[in-house]
């Protein structure tokens, strides 16, 4: 596993952070300088600063030599690409720092080389690196913009405000239990009796316990969704016949399921993993469980007929 990035405090706020923005003379936290940036034009210019030192004459420089691999983690983390490591507090969403973090890690990719060199020359190698390198940045940006394009639409749907309907409410606000999974279940089984397999839920709550439990509304009907924190995935899943199971992070999946289908296919296509249900619904289910980190790959969901399938065979 990749080493994490070292945090310092801002020398304002005290806040810790993984970068800090300077002009040599002063570094700030994101917070403070983005509040002194609105009242103060600084020059030399501010830039953003890595795992920040100080000289003995008080300059603020980039500290440890910064690698490729550990800043390209740590910016795939804030574009919310990758399963957290970092606190929250340590992230960052502001594209301004976002542009200049991407700038950094573009820095660091060694100069291209003299193509030529024979197969398993160590040059070769080291342009193979390059290639890859410069790739993840092209890949860094494409993903920069459309979590910017991203801002703009919660923007523009925070500006519609009451007009959304809510499209989920949470099960049981005081701890959910698995009666009332069944309770919920009996309910929907009442409205369609043969559409809806409420084993598909009740087994998922039985192999692992969600943090959170919501129940969809309106285009949502028939969806609950298993919040789970330690793994940052939200699964949801419909008992009706028909539906896909779907995953997501779970620091996602309110702003994703508010968008609509054509948003989500132009612009979020790779956040979100879906199993259909071909034949026994367990299969995907168990597929679900383990891309969420939830399931190990030799388990199995444990449904009724899986268990007597389990118990006949020799
Ligand atoms: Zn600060």
């Amino acid at each position: 596993m990749l080493p994490l990035l070292n945090a310092i405090e801002c020398p304002r706020c005290n806040t810790p952070a993984v970068f800090l923005w300077s002009n040599g003379r002063d570094a700030l936290c994101e917070r403070c300088y983005r509040a002194q940036a609105r009242q103060i034009p600084s020059n030399p210019p501010y830039g953003v600063i890595l795992a920040p030192t100080r000289t003995p004459d008080g300059t603020w420089l980039s500290g440890a030599r910064i690698r490729f691999p550990e800043l390209r983690q740590y910016i795939d983390e804030c574009l919310g690409n990758e399963k957290p490591r970092y606190e929250e507090r340590l992230l960052t969403k502001d594209a301004k720092s976002l542009e200049h973090l991407i700038g950094i890690l573009e820095s660091l990719v060694p100069p291209e080389l003299v193509a030529g060199a024979s197969q398993d020359d160590p040059e070769r190698v080291r342009a193979q690196i390059v290639e890859i390198q410069n790739r993840s940045v092209r890949r860094l940006r494409r993903d920069f913009e459309n979590s910017r394009r991203g801002d703009y639409i919660v923007r523009a749907l925070r500006h519609l405000g009451p007009v959304r309907r809510v499209q989920w409410r949470i099960l049981a606000p005081h701890g959910h239990t698995r009666g009332d999974v069944v309770r919920y279940c009996q309910g929907r089984t009442r409205q369609r009796p043969r559409r809806f397999e409420a084993e598909r839920l009740t087994a998922i709550y039985d192999f692992a316990k969600p943090d959170e439990l919501y129940e969809g509304v309106d285009s949502f009907e028939g969806y609950l969704v298993f919040v789970y924190k330690r793994v940052n995935k939200a699964v949801m899943e419909c008992g009706e016949v028909g539906n896909a199971i779907f995953v997501v992070n779970a620091d996602r999946w309110q702003f994703l399921s508010h968008l609509s289908k054509m948003e989500l296919l132009t612009w979020y296509s790779d956040e979100i993993r879906s199993y259909t249900h071909v034949g026994c619904w367990e299969n995907a289910s168990s597929e679900a469980l383990r891309y969420a980190g939830l399931m190990r790959n030799d388990e199995m969901i444990q449904s009724d007929r899986v268990r007597a399938i389990t118990k006949t065979a020799p």
